[in-house]
């Protein structure tokens, strides 16, 4: 008889550390954070994720008029009058707002409702109102203003082609409003255009009316919109078609999807693969959550390869690409209904949509091209990495530059790398259920609203079950990467049993040691191999493996699975076991356990037992459900290895 032992130990917390250093991250600009805590205003925003900043209002509803129809007309100005209705809950008393106008875009003209003057320089729109307001009153206030003849890369207008492009900051340019991600507001904007016009925008049609050579175009979206997400996309004789997307939960609810594209551009085969590409993000990370959605095509003036903006995605001139597309949609989840509260939290945008390109290509291609997508993302961010963070306090206060917010290596790639990483730590099945958990959570605060990094960090704990602060500490918040200078040795312990010893060592001294489950591949005079993976929680840390017969070689992280990392690994002369008192620090594995650990938490546990006998049971009726070796297909060889193990007497300890 077999015997499985349990090879989990504690769980090693970092947690009192990473907190102190929050602590002090956060400065002046989460002081309003203290807000949340007062009684009189929990009521009011308890829609918020916990972390997200708050300030002295909460802007509820932008209502937008642009009288843009010149702008569509030779010599096609950029200059419009419109005007903006703010609707915002008070959340401490007061008698004045400010809002972001840029002053080389926008002229204010006059406020009215609860405004009653104004001051509009170094682009902040001050705002006195008609009294003091108390926390929980809504106010709302009217602002006339006009959009000057400038090219401000906010507002564009060229060729009878009129579009917005925010990204992070210029909303502020072409409407004032409060322009931080962290105040989503609900969004109806209602444009003037030349009657040849087609004018998208957020959320859904509410009407259009044309009146000789003049038409209306009115959009409300029911959703909350972050204001850089907030768009127009609007030209001359547009191409535009519209397919249906049937609701997973509820078929009779049709989502329109509106294909807005340019003269010679076409759309036929990327209708199908939208439709199914929101099938599958559904599927991986619940259903889409919007009313509509949408795709325009833009001029050669847009010179990113898309922008996400709510339900209307932004993209480069003849970009029909499924790559960008399935970016963009992944970002509908990962930015669009859940925000960054702040520019630091980008990555939780820029690498769960990098990301979603590798999802992409698992369902087009299987596992092999997925994995050689986040391959190629790790090869880039290897060669090109800055070698700052992904998330840096400071940017929550001051925006950084486009080129630094936006770094690709950073930013993009190694964001998309450390979810591999988190998948790889959780198992695909954990993994994917906290993508979706993430996603729906309304009770938290995330849905259809904000997320700070700490919250994400916190969410992510709750869900595994276990604190997982190590994890974001030191794949998001520390810079680079580790360097890891492993080293093994073999020798015969007598009597035909042999041990391994395997040391893993990270070297690097630009980034703390990084806690992670390791696999290594060992390879026998005869046999097969075997897989093992440990967690290694402490530098320089040994694992004695033993064998009843000859090991050969160790190959180390042989699925490239630890993708950001550098590694040597070399066999050491065989140093003799017999009286070594250096094993302080080291665990012994037996090879009963080896690829026990079905569900790659790094732990063998109840959960494996669970999971094998679910599949071996699962195969009597034909049917296996896990990828017990992760190669991307389920199939003998899995049950194989699932029946070998279903064979183990496991022995586990019960808490
Ligand atoms: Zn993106």
């Amino acid at each position: 008889m077999k015997k499985l032992i349990l090879l989990s130990v504690a769980v090693s917390f970092l947690y009192s550390a990473v907190f102190a250093q929050n602590n002090l991250q956060k400065g002046e600009h989460f002081c309003s954070h203290k807000k949340m805590n007062s009684p009189n205003l929990s009521m009011q925003i308890d829609s918020d994720s916990p972390n997200s900043p708050v300030h002295s209002f909460d802007v509820l509803d932008y209502k937008i008029y642009v009288d843009i129809r010149s702008c569509f007309i030779s010599p096609y100005p950029k200059s419009f009058n419109g005007n903006v209705t703010v609707k915002f809950r008070v959340d401490s008393a007061l008698s004045s707002i400010k809002l972001n106008a840029v002053n080389t875009s926008i002229s204010v003209s006059s406020v009215s409702i609860a405004g009653v003057s104004f001051t509009h320089s170094s682009n902040i729109l001050t705002i006195n109102l008609n009294r003091t307001y108390n926390p929980g009153e809504v106010v709302e206030v009217k602002i006339n203003y006009s959009h000057k003849n400038v090219s401000d890369k906010a507002f564009y207008a060229s060729g009878g082609h009129v579009f917005t492009d925010c990204e992070p900051e210029g909303a502020r340019k072409w409407f004032p409003c409060y322009d931080k991600p962290s105040d989503k507001a609900t969004l109806d904007l209602t444009a003037r255009v030349k009657g040849t016009v087609k004018l998208g925008s957020n959320g859904r049609l509410a009407d259009s009316t044309v009146r000789g050579d003049t038409a209306y175009y009115h959009w409300i979206s029911r959703d909350p919109i972050a204001t850089y997400l907030m768009v127009i996309s609007a030209k001359v004789n547009y191409g535009l078609n519209v397919t249906n997307w049937p609701r997973p939960s509820n078929p009779s609810i049709l989502v329109p999807i509106r294909f807005y594209y340019n003269s010679g551009e076409s759309i036929t085969s990327i209708k199908t693969k939208v439709y199914n590409m929101m099938t599958h993000f559904s599927n991986r990370y619940g259903e889409y959550p919007f009313e509509k959605n949408g795709f325009a095509t833009l001029s050669s003036q847009f010179t990113w390869g898309g922008m996400e903006n709510q339900t209307l995605t932004s993209l480069c001139k003849n970009c029909w690409n499924e790559n960008i597309i399935s970016h963009e949609l992944g970002h509908q989840w990962y930015g669009d209904m859940i925000s960054p509260a702040t520019w630091a939290d980008i990555w939780l945008n820029e690498g769960f949509a990098t990301y979603s390109e590798a999802v992409w290509f698992e369902y087009t291609g299987g596992y092999t091209s997925y994995k050689n997508d986040i391959n190629n993302n790790a090869s880039y961010y290897l060669s090109n990495n800055p070698g700052w963070a992904m998330y840096n306090p400071s940017w929550a206060v001051t925006t950084p530059s486009t080129s630094t917010l936006f770094n690709t290596a950073i930013t993009y790639y190694k964001g998309a790398c450390v979810l591999h990483m988190l998948r790889y730590t959780l198992g695909e099945t954990v993994f994917f259920g906290f993508m979706k958990s993430y996603s729906e959570d309304s009770l938290g605060g995330f849905r259809h609203n904000t997320a700070t990094t700490d919250d994400v960090t916190a969410k992510l704990s709750s869900y595994v079950g276990e604190d997982m602060t190590w994890f974001i500490d030191q794949w998001v918040k520390q810079p680079n990467h580790p360097v890891y200078q492993n080293t093994y040795s073999i020798t015969s312990a007598g009597g035909g049993n042999w041990t391994l010893r395997f040391t893993a060592k990270q070297t690097q001294t630009n980034s703390p040691f990084h806690k992670m489950p390791l696999t290594v591949k060992v390879s026998f005079t005869s046999g097969s191999d075997s897989l093992i993976r440990v967690m290694n929680d402490v530098n320089n840390q040994s694992f004695d493996f033993s064998f009843t017969r000859q090991p050969t070689a160790l190959v180390f992280d042989p699925g490239n699975d630890i993708v950001l990392k550098t590694a040597t690994t070399t066999l050491g002369t065989s140093a003799s076991l017999a009286g070594d008192e250096s094993r302080e620090g080291s665990e012994r594995y037996n090879e009963n356990t080896f690829g026990a650990d079905v569900n790659r938490d790094g732990y063998v546990d109840a959960e494996d037992v669970r999971i094998v006998e679910s599949d071996v049971l699962s195969f009597g009726s034909g049917y296996l459900d896990t990828d017990v070796n992760r190669d991307g297909t389920v199939d003998a060889t899995d049950l194989a290895i699932a029946e070998n193990i279903a064979a183990i007497n496991f022995i586990v300890s019960e808490p």
